[in-house]
């Protein structure tokens, strides 16, 4: 099953109270619970073609010859065709999609959205309030319109209307939301025990 916009939203918002030893662990290698995220965040489809992935790859955006890094910021799911992950290989990500026949704004937007986000994890304090979606911002620049930042958006700022619609939320998605974030909790007070 798909996960659910407001989920997604549930999530983050919990997901920002331990933003600590998160922001510790930016930078280092892509742990087990990060992947895992990053495939529900693109609902197990590859983020550039849109098709179902049965057995996800993880793809450099920014390639490593350049000076990608192999951290949760720059590693998207990607499907095994050759017309994905094979194709792009060394290309730069953007000039390299936009040429392909399955090139999807949408799609575009949303791994530019999840790299934000993945990214705003470790500069929590720097900016924003504690409550403050990154999310929100998203949809003031308007790019694109993306309809799933619209929903975090309406659900920001008018709670009562559009929050009562979670109780029919898929729990299943929650709870394993929960299982990941736990799980991304200890490994990065893991790595910074470990560091010390
Ligand atoms: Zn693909």
């Amino acid at each position: 099953m798909p996960l659910a916009s407001s989920t997604l939203y549930d999530w983050k918002k919990r997901y920002s109270e331990i933003s600590e030893p998160l922001k510790r662990g930016k930078g280092v290698r892509l742990t087990e619970q990060e992947w895992e995220f990053a495939i529900k965040y693109f609902n197990d489809l590859c983020a550039y073609c849109g098709e179902y992935m049965s057995d996800p790859t993880k793809d450099h955006v920014k390639p490593l010859h350049d000076g990608g890094t192999f951290t949760r910021d720059n590693v998207i799911p990607c499907c095994k065709n050759k017309k994905c992950n094979s194709s792009k290989k060394d290309n730069e990500m953007l000039s390299w999609y936009q040429n392909q026949p399955f090139y999807s704004k949408e799609r575009a937007q949303k791994i530019f959205d999840y790299m934000d986000f993945v990214v705003s994890l470790g500069d929590q304090s720097e900016e924003q309030s504690e409550g403050e979606l990154v999310v929100t911002k998203e949809v003031t620049k308007e790019v694109i319109p993306d309809v799933t930042a619209q929903i975090f958006w309406l659900k920001n700022r008018k709670p009562g209307d559009w929050r009562d619609k979670r109780e029919t939320e898929d729990t299943t998605a929650i709870e394993r939301l929960d299982r990941i974030l736990a799980g991304m909790k200890e490994a990065a007070e893991k790595e910074q025990g470990g560091a010390s």
